[in-house]
């Protein structure tokens, strides 16, 4: 019998847990033709998270339990669950039931199909602030533009994968993985899966501000090497720039137009500026090198504490 397999990270959702375990473990006892079994990653959640996923891993064996050390972020709560997986059909999906498990059924259907990577792409999101509908747009417009592979839009972790194409992306090297892009870099036969959005069923996003700036520069920069490029044309205009306040300096002395004293002015601008592109294209600069800095310490993405019902225990 094929099997499918539910990765679902969980940070500070003890209102969640429960009532996540319960929709979702209902659509996997309908599906009659199926083993399944669900994977949550507690990522470091300080509440009673993992002490609710302990109590349902001990009644139910097909539920198993990856605990962090402490929060690595939502990525490496992910990657960890598909180190974990043994079915033939993978579904991430978030634990606070923004992304309907129903749905499930409907995507397995489009799996035996032949698709290997079905994602959902959100028609509406309902419940989410206007901030959040026009930064999610900018960070994908942004994206694309710069990167090489198409990233689809309005998509999140939500999708159901195949066993090979899990299995390729366990065996990419990299650390610091941003799936959603991965899943897109991987290749594979992709499927737009169009669904609603929901509200957060309980408690507050663990996604605030900052948290979304760093996943959108670790997207950018892990598909991107165009910033770094930029740097080379912010020094081809400054070096421009220069030249042309030298020129005008020049032909303001030979013919007398205004006495070069009043320089000082055009100085300072150009002093300013250039120290301005400098640190600019330093800050670029060390965005990557510290993010090869990172790969090269060979840093695991997370630690993990405890794991329950999974063998493996090492
Ligand atoms: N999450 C996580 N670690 C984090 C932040 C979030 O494991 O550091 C989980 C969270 O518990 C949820 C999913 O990732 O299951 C998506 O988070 P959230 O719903 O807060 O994000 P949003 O839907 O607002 O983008
Ligand atoms: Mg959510």
């Amino acid at each position: 019998m094929k099997k499918v397999s539910l990765v679902i990270p969980m940070y500070y959702e003890e209102k969640v847990a429960e009532e996540c375990y319960k929709r979702t473990k209902k659509v996997l006892e309908d599906l009659k033709d199926y083993e399944h079994e669900i994977i949550f990653i507690n990522d470091g959640s300080k509440d009673k998270t993992l002490e609710i996923l302990e109590g349902i891993a001990k009644k139910d064996e097909n539920v198993k339990v990856i605990s962090f050390s402490r929060n690595f972020g939502h990525q490496a709560a992910v990657t960890a669950g598909l180190k974990e997986v043994t079915g033939d059909a993978i579904v991430i999906i978030d634990a606070d039931l923004q992304d309907p498990p129903e749905l499930i059924p409907d995507m397995l259907k489009l799996w035996e199909e032949g698709n290997e990577v079905i994602y959902g792409k959100r028609k509406t999101r309902s419940g989410e602030s206007v901030f959040k509908l026009m930064t999610a747009k900018m960070f994908y417009n942004t994206l694309n533009a710069l990167s090489d592979v198409d990233i689809p839009k309005d998509t999140g972790d939500f999708r159901l994968v195949d066993r090979k194409v899990v299995d390729s992306m366990n065996n990419l090297p990299e650390h610091n993985k941003f799936l959603r892009g991965l899943w897109s870099w991987l290749g594979y036969k992709q499927y737009a899966f169009e669904y609603e959005r929901k509200e957060r069923f309980a408690g507050e996003t663990k996604y605030p501000l900052k948290k979304m700036l760093k996943l959108a520069s670790d997207g950018i920069i892990s598909f991107s090497s165009k910033p770094i490029k930029l740097v080379g044309l912010l020094g081809i205009i400054s070096i421009a720039i220069s030249f042309i306040i030298l020129i005008y300096a020049l032909v303001s002395y030979i013919f007398k137009l205004n006495q070069l004293s009043a320089g000082w002015t055009s100085l300072m601008v150009a002093i300013t500026f250039f120290a301005g592109v400098q640190l600019l294209s330093l800050w670029i600069m060390s965005e990557y090198i510290g993010r090869i800095y990172d790969e090269t310490k060979g840093r695991p993405q997370y630690i993990v504490d405890k794991k329950i019902n999974i063998e493996n225990n090492q």
